[in-house]
């Protein structure tokens, strides 16, 4: 196992979560009607930007049909709230 050679951040869960010259927040759990979201913030050992790490669970349909629809609007609602939190700019396609 590779570990980090950097000091620890403040907020570094340590351990098993601080390796492959990464560290890592314990992941955080919210559970929601639609399922669950879970958050873990990284940073690379020597780097000075930090990431969100995301993974949401979300019930949806079974049929196929509106699942996929669902999925695309989900996943459409996902990046407008990034970009609007964040305040990055959709980038316009050329042509
Ligand atoms: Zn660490």
């Amino acid at each position: 196992m590779t570990t980090t050679t950097t000091a620890h951040t403040a907020w570094c869960g340590r351990g098993h979560l601080c390796n492959l010259d990464e560290h890592r927040t314990q992941p955080q759990t919210w559970r929601t009607r639609y399922g669950s979201l879970i958050a873990s913030l990284v940073q690379r050992s020597h780097a000075k930007t930090a990431y969100l790490e995301l993974r949401i669970r979300i019930t949806i349909p079974a049929d196929e049909h509106t699942a996929r629809q669902q999925a695309a609007a989900i996943a459409a609602g996902v990046d407008s709230a990034i970009r609007t939190a964040t305040a990055i700019p959709v980038r316009r396609r050329s042509g």
